[in-house]
């Protein structure tokens, strides 16, 4: 790869040859893939990117670590649409708003980016077999972008995954474990197969490709809004490898003077699961807390990427923002009405701390604000449902139309 030096460890600084099956430092810290920006700019300016005809993430190719000879992943995954929200930034009390809908990802999810990442690197490391354990969305990424590129999948899921994500891992062919505990407990055993079996690892707090896929998110923003950024992006966090990615990607547009300004972050997590916020608003360490909201992507209590998430929120200047279940379930219901966007409930977790910052006068008329909405609420129709409530429901007949509507007090419009 002449764009990528090495990877090198969040922690200790100790540098790697970046081969395809990188993993942890040896003392156990995260690496950071180090790019070769000098020579970036030599084979990619936003002329060559305006003129390309790839809709996809590996549009990007050479921001991203993988070898010149290797394909792109058989689906789509990436170049999700940018919606100028105004209707929503009206309501919010906000100058403007974007709201970038990744849940169109072929498996619906931000996750779809790394996924195809790690499939990627998987075939370059000419393996056959890939593994990860999940809250449910990297799994059926994974599960998906592997089937479709012809490689067999082991996947750990919390038994607590929503049937959506579980019926996508099944119809993709992959060999699922439903662990009968915490995500943490999912996890350990994931770690404990892939050691003993020895299966390309797509845990995202172990490989650190998965981040560097993730990172086209912002990329995309970028160049979305023609290079010209918002005063803010807002995402939701679990692991914090989402978020680190994003934030990967900014940077790098920054060092290949593709951008001239960077956004602030905004971290977005659940109030009954958000030990990374925590840290920020103490400025002490992170420390495991226990798994308790709804939105089940984010209900991470023990966060695999702390190191990476924590350093991109602080150099940002970002801001922190708890939201509680019933305010994501609100958001879910404000993001649909007002701009036909279905979220999962970690999908609209990014657009409820808006909300929530709007009211507390943090965000408003000056600020250029993009929601991304990371995953889709096809996933899980339960918490839809119980965040928007039952549809009328009658036998075929107009005088009880007529009755249910007054009952309702609909006002019916023509
Ligand atoms: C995984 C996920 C997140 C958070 O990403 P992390 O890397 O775990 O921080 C947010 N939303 C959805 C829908 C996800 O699947
Ligand atoms: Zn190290």
């Amino acid at each position: 790869m002449k764009n990528v030096l090495c990877g090198r460890c969040v922690k200790c600084g100790k540098e790697y040859e970046a081969t395809a099956n990188l993993t942890n430092c040896e003392c156990g810290g995260i690496l950071d893939i180090i790019y070769d920006y000098d020579y970036i700019k030599t084979v990619l300016t936003k002329e060559k990117l305006a003129e390309r005809d790839d809709r996809s993430m590996w549009r990007y190719r050479e921001l991203l670590p993988i070898e010149d000879t290797t394909c792109n992943t058989p689906l789509r995954v990436g170049w999700s649409p940018l919606y100028e929200a105004d209707r929503l930034a009206e309501e919010l009390g906000l100058g403007k708003l974007y709201v970038k809908d990744d849940g169109q990802n072929p498996t619906a999810s931000l996750k779809d980016r790394a996924s195809a990442m790690a499939v990627a690197k998987a075939k370059e490391a000419g393996a056959k077999v890939i593994a990860c354990s999940s809250t449910g969305n990297a799994a059926s990424s994974l599960a998906g972008n592997a089937a479709a590129a012809g490689l067999k999948t082991y996947i750990f899921v919390p038994s607590r995954a929503p049937k959506g994500k579980v019926a996508q891992l099944m119809t993709f062919g992959a060999t699922v474990v439903s662990v009968q505990g915490s995500y943490e407990d999912t996890f350990e055993l994931s770690k404990a197969a892939i050691d003993k079996w020895g299966w390309y690892n797509r845990n995202a707090a172990i490989n650190p490709y998965l981040s560097e896929g993730k990172k086209t998110v912002g990329l995309e923003i970028a160049e979305q809004l023609g290079w010209k950024m918002p005063d803010y992006i807002a995402i939701s966090v679990g692991d914090g490898c989402t978020i680190a990615g994003l934030w990967k990607g900014l940077k790098d547009l920054y060092a290949i003077g593709f951008i001239d300004k960077l956004p602030r972050l905004i971290s977005a997590q659940a109030e009954g699961c958000c030990p990374l916020n925590r840290a920020i608003a103490t400025g002490e360490e992170w420390y495991p807390m226990e798994e308790n909201t709804l939105a089940d992507s984010i209900a991470v209590g023990v966060p695999r990427n702390a190191t990476k998430a924590l350093d991109a929120i602080r150099e940002s200047k970002g801001i922190v923002v708890n939201v509680s279940d019933a305010e994501i379930m609100a958001a879910q219901k404000l993001l649909g009405r007002t701009c036909g966007v279905f979220g999962e409930p970690a999908g609209v977790t990014g657009t409820a701390g808006i909300k929530k910052l709007c009211e507390q006068g943090i965000l408003g008329k000056n600020d250029t604000v993009v929601s991304v909405v990371t995953g889709n609420g096809l996933k899980d129709v339960a918490n839809a449902i119980a965040a928007c409530g039952e549809p009328i429901s009658i036998p075929s007949d107009m005088e009880l139309l007529l009755k249910a509507f007054a009952e309702k007090g609909i006002e019916v419009e023509n």
